[in-house]
């Protein structure tokens, strides 16, 4: 008998593991990172609660870190088998992981120098670049609707999600002797209607077990078009102030998202700015890949950007300059006014937007936006709380910018969207939420119960269930 067990992303958003075992074969879905505070991170340090040698596959559904950031960990750790996801998820993974390889390095380098003064033990990096090429080494790229056999009577096949580019549902039949067929269906990260660029999330019908994603469980996000007004606004505003607008951004998603609306201001004549500045290298590679796949755009953007040029987000936002250079980048340093200037890190914390704070976060005529959450303890959520004096690169800085959060950019489909989802289901499938902090879970299974009248589960760390 198939059975599932969960292993992460229970109760909580990050760290997404689902062990499925049938026909003696053993297949992982998912191998996320845990994310957040020091002492949830210090969570990848432990042992996977399986034996990675003995996994026939692995399948991931995007390419966000929380889905496969220990990958190589799990290649170190024995793990030689193959591993499934789409073609564009591949590309972007092989940039996040050697990013987060590099970051591993890094840390452990200035974690260890205290450590050595404090005499504690040394901590090795959680991994290092050859463990990010050797798991890179094992991927097979699978298109969507491309029904792939894994291990023995395990068949894959991914979805559109409509997350971020790549990004799958991801549907798994288990085929046993002398049972009948079961369908798992593992939502991902699901995006919500109508994403920028993406096409919208496939709508699925036929499965036994369900694990949907709960991030946004609690609520809907604000209208779109009310959010992209606001821009708008803003970006009016800045220019009759004479300043610059710098955005703090995820170099994966958010990014090409931007891009994506202010090519279609530039487009309409109502971007007065000179120049957008995309600062950051990861940006910038993302950005490449995503102008490669640009035709797996939704039908309408594809047509839309076409009419611009090659059908790229670079033709679509013709005054975007891509800085890769250190040099090419402090040449921003000189332009006062009229630049938008996109770097990272997306919460502030280090990267080359610290930089540009330097340079403009004490002119009174520079506004920042920041369109995404920002985590407590960061430098991004200090100013957003208000705070007068901030301190940067081993410098304090008096912050009279003005400062501006959207709230609508979410790559995540909220309660509503994803109740439709759930809604298409006509086979009454069993349904576990996941990846959500539990009281969110908690409101969107009662939503679930009260519309559709499905009773979701919560699933429990390391509970096994039959399939
Ligand atoms: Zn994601």
């Amino acid at each position: 008998m198939a059975s599932l067990t969960f292993h992460g992303a229970v109760r909580q958003v990050t760290g997404s593991c689902y062990l499925l075992e049938a026909n003696g074969d053993q297949v992982l879905i998912e191998c996320g990172m845990t994310q957040g505070g020091k002492r949830d991170e210090l969570h990848n340090r432990n042992r996977f609660p399986f034996d990675p040698a003995a996994l026939s596959a692995v399948v991931i559904s995007h390419a966000h870190l929380d889905h496969s950031g220990l990958l190589p960990k799990l290649v170190a750790e024995g793990f030689s088998g193959s591993i499934y996801l789409t073609p564009a998820s591949t590309d972007l993974l092989g940039l996040m992981l050697k990013d987060a390889a590099g970051l591993q390095e890094r840390d452990t380098e200035w974690e260890n120098r205290w450590r050595q003064r404090a005499g504690k033990p040394l901590l090795e990096p959680l991994y290092v670049q050859a463990d990010t090429d050797a798991a890179l080494e094992l991927c097979k790229p699978t298109d969507y609707q491309q029904p792939t056999m894994i291990a023995r009577g395990i068949e894959v096949c991914f979805h559109e999600a409509g997350h971020i580019l790549g990004s799958a549902i991801v549907e798994i039949s288990v085929h046993e002797e002398g049972e009948r067929t079961r369908r798992l269906v593992f939502s991902g990260d699901l995006g919500g209607l109508d994403a920028p660029l993406l096409r919208d999330p496939a709508f699925l019908e036929q499965a036994d077990l369900v694990l949907m994603e709960s991030t946004y469980g609690d609520r809907d996000h604000r209208n779109k078009q009310e959010t992209l007004t606001e821009l708008q606004a803003i970006l009016e505003r800045a220019w009759k102030d004479g300043g610059n607008v710098l955005i703090p951004s995820f170099a994966v998603g958010r990014t090409q998202d931007l891009l994506y609306y202010l090519g279609k201001f530039y487009q309409a004549g109502l971007l007065k700015q000179h120049t957008v500045f995309l600062d950051s290298p990861m940006a910038i590679a993302a950005t490449r890949i995503y102008d490669r796949y640009h035709h797996q755009f939704s039908e309408e953007d594809q047509a839309l950007i076409k009419g611009s040029g090659k059908g790229t987000l670079r033709d679509w936002l013709p005054i975007l300059k891509c800085t890769q250079t250190p040099d090419e980048s402090m040449a921003i340093n000189k332009v006062t006014s009229g630049a938008i200037i996109i770097a990272g890190a997306g919460m502030c914390n280090g990267g080359r937007i610290v930089h540009h704070f330097k340079h403009n976060l004490w002119r009174k005529n520079c506004h920042v936006i920041f369109p995404g959450f920002q985590a407590k303890g960061t430098v991004g959520r200090r100013l957003v709380d208000g705070e007068k004096q901030i301190r940067v690169v081993h410098q304090s800085l008096a912050v009279n910018a003005q400062l501006h959060t959207l709230g609508g950019f979410s790559a995540h489909a909220g309660q509503s969207d994803l109740i439709g989802w759930l809604k298409h289901f006509t086979s009454a499938p069993e349904v576990y939420l996941v990846h959500g902090e539990e009281e969110k879970s908690q409101i969107l299974a009662a939503a679930i119960k009260e519309q559709l009248g499905i009773q979701a589960r919560l699933p429990e760390q390391g509970q096994k269930i039959t399939l």
